[in-house]
């Protein structure tokens, strides 16, 4: 029997994230402790534990079968790899920023400059593009000191919040790509491995879709209940149970959590009250 072989990060930022999704899908481990390579004790598959950056190639020449890795080591690296699922988490832009004091007028600005980044290919294409020359440091790590200690006139690298440039004088100029966590698989996975894949892409979009998702129970008078019927969204047919009280309905229905608060407004103007929220576990449409 096929087993789908998964590389995930050792350790670093999409670690817990990584193991999360894998079980949340319902799928266990014998034992915690991270060896090279761990077999799940009630589904067909096998984790891999990888530096980062070296996942794409294990994907791409077959030793792994998918691999949760960051879009932008992706970029980076050109692999023949295919993006099977964006997780939504891990976002951040790959930028150039520059010493805060220095006056930036576009692109133009960088010619002649000096930029250190561990995303050499990402940054020349950016370059090329917009015909700019400019010499490209690589260095592996630490890439925000380098200004400051004079190895470069500017940085090309990851930026989340932003503080980190900030703590070191610099100013983003150029976002020049944004990134999430990726799911990405080998383009010739067998029928069985796809096979295996689709149900673990089936669990975990379930427990997101759930994410997504809240139950709501509300009570309402008889008479209203055409309006709230109109102000649930997307509902087929929400259900409506007789209260014992006469004249009394109880609505039960599944809301978006991103206009949640809207609708909630909504359904309080048309006399709902009792309003009971619940999380969603699994939503499987
Ligand atoms: P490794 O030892 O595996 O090579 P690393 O140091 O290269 O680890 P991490 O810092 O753990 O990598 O980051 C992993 C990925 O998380 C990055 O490739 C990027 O996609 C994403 N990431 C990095 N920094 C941030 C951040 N500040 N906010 C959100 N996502 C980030
Ligand atoms: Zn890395």
């Amino acid at each position: 029997m096929s087993i789908l072989r998964i590389a995930i990060q050792k350790s670093g930022r999409l670690s817990e994230k990584s193991l999360g999704l894998i079980s949340e899908a319902g799928i266990s481990f014998n034992n915690s402790d991270r060896k090279l390579i761990t077999q799940a004790t009630n589904f067909p598959i096998e984790l891999l534990f990888l530096r980062d950056d070296d996942i794409p190639q294990y994907v791409a020449d077959g030793v792994a079968d998918i691999g949760i890795v960051g879009e932008n080591v992706i970029f980076e690296k050109k692999s023949p790899i295919r993006v099977v699922e964006k997780l939504g988490w891990a976002k951040c832009r790959l930028s150039i920023a520059i010493p805060k004091s220095e006056n930036y007028t576009g692109p133009s600005y960088l010619n002649g400059k000096k930029i250190a980044t561990s995303y050499p290919n990402i940054l020349q294409k950016f370059l090329d593009e917009n015909k700019i020359n400019c010499e490209i440091h690589e260095i592996s790590g630490s890439v925000e000191i380098a200004p400051g200690i004079g190895l470069a006139d500017g940085i090309f690298d990851i930026v989340s919040s932003g503080s980190t440039l900030i703590s070191n004088g610099l100013r983003e100029v150029e976002v020049v790509v944004k990134s999430e966590a990726v799911i990405i698989g080998d383009p010739n996975l067998s029928a069985e491995k796809q096979e295996i894949l689709d149900k673990l892409l089936f669990r975990t979009r379930s427990v997101q879709q759930g994410k997504r998702h809240k139950y709501v129970v509300l009570n309402a008078p008889k008479e209203n209940v055409d309006k709230i019927v109109n102000v649930i969204p997307g509902m087929k047919s929400p259900t409506v149970v007789t209260l014992a009280q006469e004249g009394w309905v109880s609505v039960h229905s599944v809301l978006e959590e991103s206009r949640f608060w809207d609708i909630i407004d909504q359904l309080k103007e048309c006399g709902a009250e009792g309003i009971l929220v619940m999380p969603i576990e699994k939503m499987i449409e």
